[in-house]
C-alpha cells in the first residue's frame, strides 16, 4: 500500500467519528500525492504525514456559565493547536451548537495550508464551541466568553496561538473575550484578532474574507480570459464572509442576486440590498424574513435551495458541506461555470470532483477565503508596532496578497501537471512550505 493510502487509513482509524476530519484529510492527501510520492522513502522514514495529521495539542474543557433565569449551563470549549512550524497557531473560534471535536480538528488541518498559502508567518489552529449565541442575551453571550476565556487565557499568547472569530463569533464576542483576558492577565497584547477598532483591531479585517474571496475570483477569472463585470453570482449565507463578498462583487459590477441563513433563502432580481441585509443581521440579528418584508420585489423560500438559482458563479459562503452532487448538477445544467468557496469545505467531495470533471472552474475555501486570516496577521503586525493603518493601505495589502495566492496555487498545479486543478494546487503549495519547515526543525 501506498504511504498516502496508509495514512489516510491509520487516520480513519485513529480518529473514529470525526468524518469531517477524515474528508479534509482526504482530500489534501489525494492532491499532494504526486509530491510524495517523489520522495516516499524519506516522508515515510520521517513519519512527515503521521505529524501533519496529528495535532500538536488538543485542548477539551468545560465552560459553565449562568444563563438568565439562573440556571447553571455547560457546554464544551476546545483548542486544537494543530501545526506550529511555520508560525503561532492561528485560526477562528466557532460558536454553533454543531460544533464537535472532529469539526474543529478539519476546521484546524485545512487552516495549516490556509496560513501557509497567504506568506504570512502563522501556523495552524482552531477551537470552539456547542454553545449557540442566538436566541441568548448580551449578558448570557457575555457570561459564556468569560467562562471560554477563564480556560483559555492560560493557553494562548501573541507568539504561541492567537484566536480570532468564526462562525456564531463576531466583533460582540471578540470584545467579551478580550476583556476577560486582559482583566485575568493584565496584559494589554495581540492575542485575539478581529478586535474593535477603538482597542487594536484592524481597518478592513471585518470585510477582509469576502473582499478576499472576490479578489481572489477575480484574479481566477482573468487568468481564464473571463471578467467578473455583469456575471450573476449566486451567495449562500448571510453572515460575515457573504456580505462582504457581496459587497465587493457588485462594487466590480456583478450582479449578486442571493444569499441565504439557517432557515431560507432571498433572492433578489434587482441585487441582494447590502445596508438592508446588514441591518437584519449585524444589528438586528433576525432571519432573512425580515429581508423580504423590506424589500418586496425580493423573493424568500424557506428552507434549502439557493443552488437552483440560475447563476454564472456560486460562491457558498455559510458552513461545510452545504453544496452537494445534486447542487452541481443543478448549477451546471442552469448555465454555472464557475464555482469559488467563500466558506470553508462548502463542497462535498463528490461534488467538488463533478464540478472539476465539468471543466468548471473551482476555487477551494482555503485559497480564497485566506484573506481573512492574512488580514489577521496583518492587525498582528499593526499591533506589534503599535500603529493604525488606513483602510486603503489594508485592503490594498489584501488584494495583493490573494492575487499572489492565486498566482502560487496556479503555478503550483502548472508545475505538477494538474494545470487548472486549484484544489492541488493549493493544497501542493501550502504543504511544500510546511514541509520545509517541518523537516528543517526536526522531529518535534
Ligand atoms: P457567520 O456566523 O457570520 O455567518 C454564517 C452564515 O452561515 C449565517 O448566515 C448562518 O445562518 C449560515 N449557517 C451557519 N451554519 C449553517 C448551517 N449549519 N446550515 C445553514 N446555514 C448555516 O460566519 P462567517 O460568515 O464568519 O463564516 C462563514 C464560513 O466562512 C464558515 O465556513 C467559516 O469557517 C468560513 N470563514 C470565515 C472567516 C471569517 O473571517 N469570518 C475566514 C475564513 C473562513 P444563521 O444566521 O441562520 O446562523
Amino acid at each position: 500500500m501506498s504511504y498516502v493510502d496508509e495514512v489516510y487509513e491509520r487516520v480513519v482509524a485513529q480518529n473514529p467519528a470525526q468524518p469531517e476530519f477524515h474528508q479534509a484529510v482526504k482530500e489534501v492527501l489525494a492532491t499532494i500525492r504526486p509530491v510524495i510520492d517523489e520522495n516516499e522513502e524519506e516522508f515515510r522514514r520521517d513519519a512527515l504525514l503521521e505529524r501533519l495529521t496529528t495535532p500538536e495539542r488538543q485542548l477539551l474543557f468545560r465552560v459553565p456559565w449562568i444563563d438568565d433565569k439562573g440556571q447553571v449551563q455547560v457546554n464544551n470549549g476546545y483548542r486544537v493547536q494543530f501545526n506550529s512550524a511555520i508560525g503561532p497557531y492561528k485560526g477562528g473560534l466557532r460558536f454553533h451548537p454543531t460544533v464537535t471535536l472532529g469539526t474543529i480538528k478539519f476546521l484546524g488541518f485545512e487552516q495549516i495550508f490556509k496560513n501557509s498559502l497567504t506568506g504570512l508567518p502563522i501556523g495552524g489552529g482552531k477551537g470552539g464551541s456547542d454553545f449557540d449565541p442566538k436566541g441568548k442575551s448580551d449578558r448570557e453571550v457575555m457570561a459564556f466568553c468569560q467562562s471560554f476565556m477563564n480556560e483559555l487565557f492560560r493557553h494562548i499568547g501573541p507568539n504561541t496561538d492567537v484566536p480570532a472569530g468564526d462562525i456564531g463569533v463576531g466583533g460582540r464576542e471578540i470584545g467579551f473575550l478580550y476583556g476577560q483576558y486582559k482583566r485575568i492577565t493584565d496584559r494589554y497584547e495581540s492575542v485575539l484578532t478581529g478586535k474593535g477598532l477603538s482597542y487594536g483591531g484592524s481597518l478592513a479585517r471585518t470585510q477582509a474574507t469576502g473582499y478576499g474571496l472576490i479578489y481572489f475570483l477575480d484574479a481566477m477569472l482573468k487568468a481564464n480570459g473571463k471578467d467578473i463585470k455583469g456575471q450573476t453570482i449566486a451567495v449562500s449565507g448571510a453572515g460575515n464572509v457573504a456580505i462582504y463578498a457581496i459587497q465587493k462583487g457588485q462594487q466590480l459590477g456583478a450582479n449578486v442576486v442571493t444569499c441565504s441563513d439557517s432557515s431560507g433563502w432571498i433572492y433578489d432580481p434587482d441585487g441582494i440590498d447590502v445596508d438592508v441585509l446588514r441591518e437584519v443581521k449585524e444589528v438586528n440579528r433576525a432571519r432573512l424574513t425580515q429581508y423580504k418584508e423590506k424589500r418586496p420585489n425580493s423573493v424568500y423560500h424557506e428552507g434549502k435551495g439557493v443552488w437552483t438559482t440560475k447563476c454564472d458563479i456560486a460562491c457558498p459562503c455559510a458552513t461545510q458541506n452545504e453544496l452537494n452532487l445534486e447542487d452541481a448538477k443543478t448549477l451546471k445544467a442552469n448555465g454555472c461555470y464557475c464555482v469559488a468557496e467563500g466558506a470553508n469545505m462548502p463542497t462535498t467531495l463528490e461534488a467538488t470532483e463533478y464540478i472539476q470533471s465539468q471543466g468548471m472552474l473551482f476555487s477551494p475555501g482555503k485559497a480564497s477565503n485566506a484573506g481573512g486570516v492574512a488580514t489577521s496577521a496583518l492587525e498582528m503586525s499593526q499591533n506589534a508596532e503599535r500603529l493604525s493603518w488606513t483602510f486603503e493601505e489594508v485592503d490594498s495589502q489584501l488584494n495583493r496578497i490573494m492575487n499572489n495566492i492565486f498566482k502560487n496555487v496556479d503555478d503550483a498545479a502548472r508545475k505538477y501537471g494538474m494545470e487548472g486543478n486549484y484544489v492541488a494546487g493549493a493544497n501542493i503549495a501550502g504543504f511544500l512550505k510546511v514541509a520545509d519547515a517541518m523537516k528543517a526543525q526536526g522531529i518535534v
